[in-house]
């Protein structure tokens, strides 16, 4: 399992030092986007299929507000217009900064 020594808001993206010395840059509006909650990425049917619902932003869409850790393994982002049901896996966002 991999850990975060540090996170740091460097204008509108956050950075994340990985304990193996990997970094993260992450724009507010990718995390947005990427969150990986059932009502922005939708849930499989009784048969499987996903279907993506349509999620409407706005201007405050793509602002973090805050963020927590989730029991050493994940973060949760709260962005400007009130969301923030979106558990981010430590490996989801390595996988989401292209590592
Ligand atoms: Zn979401």
């Amino acid at each position: 399992m991999i850990a975060i020594e540090n996170i740091v808001v460097v204008g509108t993206e956050l950075a994340i030092a990985w304990a193996d010395g990997k970094e993260s840059y992450l724009d507010f509006e990718r995390l947005r986007r990427a969150c990986p909650c059932a009502s922005c990425q939708g849930e499989p049917d009784a048969a499987g299929t996903v279907v993506k619902p349509k999620v409407t932003y706005n201007e405050k869409s793509f602002f973090l507000a805050r963020y927590q850790a989730i029991g050493g393994y994940a973060l949760q982002f709260h962005f400007g217009d009130g969301h923030g049901t979106g558990i981010y896996s430590f490996a989801y966002l390595r996988q989401l900064g292209g590592i």
